[in-house]
């Protein structure tokens, strides 16, 4: 395992925050970046409205995208949550994903299965194939 993503310590609480708003559905979301460390959360809504899965409408993606370009930051990746199974990405997840997953694009999962002890873990997808990394907080 690798440190791949550096972050403010609040966004952990935002993302953890949204995942509990929309539970039991999964809730996403895009991660931007400045000099190489993570600055900021963009919600996203769930096209699916899914406990089970996730996508985000390529247009909203394209808006947030704009958004980032006009606050000066880079797309990082993503989150989304698991509110009824452990923070790894299910099959479908890398099916779906695979091509934002994998590098430079860090993944983040929210596990809410336990609402009062959430896990938080970073993941890559490469050649079909979960792999988590580490991060770490700043502030
Ligand atoms: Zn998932």
């Amino acid at each position: 395992m690798a440190v791949i993503a550096r972050l403010k310590g609040s966004l952990i609480d935002e993302m953890i925050q949204h995942a509990r708003e929309e539970a039991p559905n999964e809730c996403c979301g895009l991660l931007a970046s400045k000099d190489g460390d993570i600055i900021a959360i963009h919600r996203a809504k769930n096209a699916e409205a899914s406990p089970y899965r996730f996508s985000i409408d390529a247009k909203e993606q394209l808006r947030i995208q704009d958004e980032m370009d006009e606050a000066g930051t880079d797309w990082a990746g993503f989150y989304h949550s698991h509110t009824g199974s452990p923070a790894v990405p299910s099959p479908t997840d890398i099916r779906q994903m695979s091509t934002f997953f994998g590098p430079p694009y860090v993944h983040f999962v929210i596990g809410i299965k336990d609402p009062e002890n959430p896990e938080v873990r970073v993941w890559y997808i490469e050649d079909g194939d979960k792999i988590e990394h580490e991060y770490e907080t700043i502030d």
